[in-house]
């Protein structure tokens, strides 16, 4: 075996046994339990877990899902966080070899991951996974493993809380509701800090496209169920008109024309929505934290290809 494999062998191994971890610290932060204290238990039946059945992964596998006293299914979600966080802990490894950078961008993803749990399961974002996340984001840059100054990331922090918070009080005045939480807020501040302004910028116009290309359809659905047909047809001569931006050619004579049309379309698509908005339909569907995260890993891997694609 090459020197290379073992190294992505063992980076794989690390990333299973922290993925383990962060089941335990994200469960045990949502019901304010210790982390250290009490032993791994069985959620269900209270036992607690030998460490033959509690080896990351493969231990599910060997239970067919199930604990072993009481045959209770064990949620998919700790199988599911482990292999994520083993995955990414060896495309970073690939990407950034032996480094202080691939220590640092493991500990970021496994903050990525932490926020996933919690805002998947219970709609809620752990303030201390984002003040890490900001640390995390600083240290970055002040050891100059990113591309970007420190002044970029501490103006990252900043156009992080000002974005959403701009974004936060349209919300309020359109839909009478905040359209993000403060913990969106305090994930823009942390990706700020890592990444820089810029490309916190593009980190949330993809979070946006990621966010939208979930939510249309449950949305879609919601409508279709609550036979709030107006507003189904609205989404899907929204999503015709962006998809015909694709084929417009800009050279066109009557591309203004065309854009005049389309924006007009847009928004009485929009106002028949937000007309139709019935009770029941809550504004926020899916939580935003995960799109947000899953939009700065592109950043981080594919920052260039990203900008060449926009431009
Ligand atoms: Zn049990």
């Amino acid at each position: 075996m090459s020197i290379e494999a073992l190294y992505g062998f063992f980076a794989v191994l690390i990333g299973l046994s922290i993925g383990s971890f962060l089941n335990v610290v994200a469960l045990r932060g949502l019901s304010g339990e210790s982390i250290v204290f009490p032993p791994s238990k069985c959620p269900k039946c209270g036992k607690k877990l030998n460490w033959y059945t509690n080896i990351p992964v493969i231990s599910y596998i060997f239970l067919l899902g199930k604990c072993q006293f009481c045959k209770q299914p064990i949620s998919v979600q700790y199988p599911i966080v482990e292999s994520a966080n083993a995955i990414l802990y060896l495309i970073m490894f690939l990407n950034f070899g032996v480094s202080l950078k691939t220590l640092i961008l493991w500990a970021v993803t496994s903050i990525f991951i932490l926020i996933c749990i919690t805002d998947f399961k219970e709609q809620v974002i752990i303030d201390l996974h984002t003040y890490i996340l900001i640390g995390l984001g600083l240290l970055y840059n002040i050891l100059k493993l990113g591309s970007i100054s420190i002044l970029d990331s501490i103006l990252g922090i900043l156009a992080g809380y000002l974005i959403f918070e701009i974004l936060a009080r349209i919300g309020t005045i359109t839909v009478k509701t905040r359209a993000f939480g403060e913990g969106d807020t305090l994930i823009a501040m942390g990706l700020g800090a890592l990444l820089g302004w810029k490309m916190l910028i593009l980190t949330i116009f993809i979070s946006m496209l990621i966010q939208a290309i979930f939510t249309i359809p449950v949305l879609f659905i919601k409508y279709f169920k609550n036979k709030n047909y107006l507003s189904a047809f609205a989404l899907i001569l929204i999503v015709l008109c962006i998809i015909s931006t694709k084929f417009a050619n800009p050279n066109f004579d009557y591309y203004i024309i065309y854009l005049a049309i389309l924006c007009t379309v847009l928004l009485f698509c929009l106002l028949i929505i937000l007309k139709n908005i019935k009770s029941q339909e809550s504004f926020c569907y899916l939580p935003f934290g995960p799109a947000l995260v899953t939009g700065a890993l592109f950043i981080i891997f594919f920052a260039k290809k990203i900008l060449v694609f926009f431009s």
